[in-house]
């Protein structure tokens, strides 16, 4: 076993890093606040390949592992540009249509997820279902050879600049826990329609609710099978939640740094202020909370590149809790290791704390993950 990563894979992050920083906190901020996308970047972290490190290397991607997609999005979200749509479209998409969709699928979008010309929202959270994924009411039915989708989803990212949307649904006559079928929903397909959602967060990805009004499909917009079941679902939320972790693991290296120097540099007794343990030791914990959190990542990214999606599954819902937990408390310190400064648009750190405190939400709560360990990791009982 190594905690060293691979010199590939430490060139990958350099890189990226550097295009990171040709672009940087200012640049997204900016784009955010005046309702822009951050396409130059997504169109040049598509050029180079980052975006598509993960996908096979016959479809034209990197053919690397998620391991790889989360040393992306993590060195993105320390340079300022945390990437939402990685976390859905390359991730999450493109490992399902990978691992599950026909070959027609696969050569259809697989080169299109390689190059970034190509964003796929995904779609499971519902308005009454929430957390309870089984609770799910949008339905397909089958309509000669194709299919009818009707329901609605919530808190949808970037379908306004996706060009199609993977849709979990169950199917008509099912019935109790979900059996999941997913169905690539075209964002231009007649009744498909979508309004925006106000957030309180700084960040150019706008979340949306879905109308899916018999939304009419071929036969080859199913992904896998019917009812194919949670497993083929997982198979792309575990990498979701990797990447999540990932990218509060930027996001909490980004708020420490700045925290660092600004506490070098400001001097309001005889002292530069990181001299004071008062502030000094929360940077400190905060530092070791990070990279523990960050070794179960890598960890989970890890067991899924080697095929163990059991463990992989546990490791993921720990290292997105461990990181999210981890990124809070970095960027509630480097807040008020800045003072006053750390609510200024200027020091680009209170802008942060939006983006950290939905790493706790979502893509999956902190309770629900709790919820998981307790029962499937420590064996108590089921509380809900
Ligand atoms: C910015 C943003 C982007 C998003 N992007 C997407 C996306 O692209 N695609 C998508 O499908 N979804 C997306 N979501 C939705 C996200 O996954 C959900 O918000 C999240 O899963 C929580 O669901 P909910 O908001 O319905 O909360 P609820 O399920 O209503 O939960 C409310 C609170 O109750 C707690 N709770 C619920 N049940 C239990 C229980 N049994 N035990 C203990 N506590 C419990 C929860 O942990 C939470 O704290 C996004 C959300 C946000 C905020």
């Amino acid at each position: 076993m190594s905690f060293v990563e691979t010199e590939e894979r430490r060139a990958l992050r350099a890189a990226v890093a550097d295009l990171g920083a040709k672009y940087g906190a200012s640049y997204y901020v900016e784009r955010a606040k005046a309702g822009r996308k951050t396409d130059e970047l997504w169109a040049e972290a598509g050029r180079l390949g980052y975006l598509g490190v993960n996908v096979p290397a016959e479809y034209g991607g990197g053919g690397g592992g998620i391991g790889d997609l989360a040393a992306v999005c993590e060195e993105l979200a320390a340079a300022g540009c945390p990437l939402l749509l990685m976390v859905v479209s390359p991730a999450i998409c493109a490992t399902i249509i990978a691992r599950s969709g026909t070959e027609g699928q696969r050569e259809h979008w697989l080169p299109r997820f390689a190059d970034g010309s190509v964003t796929m929202a995904f779609a499971i959270t519902e308005p009454d279902a929430g957390s309870n994924s089984h609770r799910i009411t949008t339905t397909a039915r089958r309509d000669g050879d194709g299919w009818v989708l009707s329901g609605q989803k919530t808190f949808i990212s970037g379908v306004d600049e996706a060009d199609a949307v993977l849709v979990v649904a169950r199917s008509h006559d099912q019935r109790g826990n979900l059996r999941p079928s997913l169905f690539i929903v075209p964002t231009g397909a007649a009744g498909f329609a979508f309004t925006p959602i106000d957030m309180e967060i700084v960040s150019p990805e706008k979340q949306f609710v879905l109308h899916l009004d018999d939304v009419r499909l071929p036969a080859d917009a199913l992904v896998g099978d019917e009812d194919g079941g949670l497993l083929q679902l997982f198979a792309g939320l575990n990498p979701e939640r990797i990447m999540a972790a990932a990218m509060g693991a930027g996001i909490g290296r980004l708020a420490l740094g700045k925290a660092v120097s600004y506490a070098n540099e400001r001097q309001v007794f005889r002292t530069p202020i990181g001299a004071h343990q008062g502030l000094a030791h929360p940077l400190a914990a905060a530092k070791i909370e990070l990279e523990l959190a960050r070794l179960m990542a890598q960890k989970a990214a890890w067991l899924y590149d080697a095929g163990d999606d059991d463990g992989a599954g546990e490791a993921a819902n720990m290292a997105k809790y461990a990181t999210a937990e981890a990124a809070v408390h970095c960027v509630d310190q480097a807040i008020q290791t800045h003072g006053g400064n750390g609510l200024t648009t200027e020091y680009g750190v209170g802008m942060l704390a939006g983006v950290v405190r939905l790493m706790r939400i979502a893509p999956v709560s902190r309770e629900m993950i709790l919820n998981f360990v307790a029962q499937h990791t420590l064996g108590l009982p089921k509380s809900y």
